[in-house]
């Protein structure tokens, strides 16, 4: 793997070169950032986050579709949510693993948990121990929540669909939870564009959402040889990143992201794409060049 004195100045050239904010509306984070009061976009990115997985393009519109049929104030929409009542508001919603009764369903778990917890933070503070060496046993805990609550009104046969645990998957399966990560990301880190909500948590804590293009990227930098996109991935890019930035590894996650899916990287020797990229001395693709 590339050695840590090597990665360092191209990225953090990366970070601080990138332009996130023409990236913003390709990215999940923009439904959350539509909200101003903490309350609500706790409540719109967790939805938000869940839905994000394959192509943007053909989640962001059902993740439009679905904040919008909670009106302007989806923390309020959830407190009064009402199964007999609201659960027909997601009717026609379809999205791959997904359906109506999975919404209908998160919305009736984060109610308990927001009046058990009082909120999502609060939720996640109950299971958040500061001697825990990342995010993942509080991360457990949490995804438990959801889990654990009693959601016969919406699955009768007391078995919660797979679309509902796809949006709450647990870290002790060994998947990477980028969803989670990605979730927990917004909500911790200080820096734009992250919210940092959550500031009883350090963002060292935090571990990179790896998805197809982190991992991309992440391979051809050299800050992984692992071949399956695993927690245990997630676990040793942070390690490498945390030894760039100890209180901020996952500030890269964005920019490495968005560089891969916006086509400024192939994944692939070209010399034109290629030409003006600062990676270019830690890529692997070029190493023999
Ligand atoms: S040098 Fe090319 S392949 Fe390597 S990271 Fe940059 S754009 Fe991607």
């Amino acid at each position: 793997m590339t050695s840590v004195a090597r990665l360092r100045a191209p990225l953090e050239r990366l970070y601080r070169d990138f332009d996130w904010t023409g990236r913003i509306e390709k990215d999940a984070i923009r439904f959350p950032l539509r909200y101003a009061d903490p309350a609500d976009r706790e409540v719109a990115a967790l939805l938000a986050a869940g839905l994000a997985y394959g192509r943007v393009d053909l989640f962001a519109p059902w993740v439009d579709w679905a904040l919008r049929r909670m009106g302007e104030a989806p923390h309020r929409f959830v407190l009064g949510f009402d199964p007999a009542k609201d659960a027909d508001r997601f009717d026609g919603f379809r999205y791959r693993f997904n359906r109506p009764r999975d919404l209908a369903a998160f919305c009736l778990a984060a109610q308990r948990v927001l009046l058990r917890y009082g909120s999502l933070r609060q939720c996640f503070l109950a299971g958040y121990s500061e001697t825990d060496p990342d995010v993942g046993p509080a991360l457990e805990r949490f995804v438990g929540a959801f889990r654990s609550q009693d959601l016969r009104p919406i699955f009768p046969r007391g078995r919660a669909s797979r679309g509902y645990r796809h949006l709450f998957p647990l870290p002790s399966r060994g998947g990477p939870c980028k969803r989670l990560h990605l979730f927990l990301r917004w909500m911790v880190r200080r820096e734009p564009p992250d919210f940092g909500l959550w500031r009883e948590i350090p963002p060292a804590k935090l571990l990179i959402p790896v998805d197809t293009h982190v991992e991309n990227m992440s391979r051809a930098v050299g800050l992984t040889r692992r071949r399956s996109r695993t927690w245990r991935m997630a676990v040793e890019i942070t390690e490498r990143l945390r030894r760039l930035d100890p209180s901020d590894p996952v500030k890269y996650d964005f920019a490495l992201c968005h560089k891969r899916m916006s086509g400024d990287c192939r994944d692939r020797r070209d010399p034109a794409v290629c030409a003006p990229c600062g990676l270019r001395p830690v890529c692997r693709h070029w190493s023999r060049a």
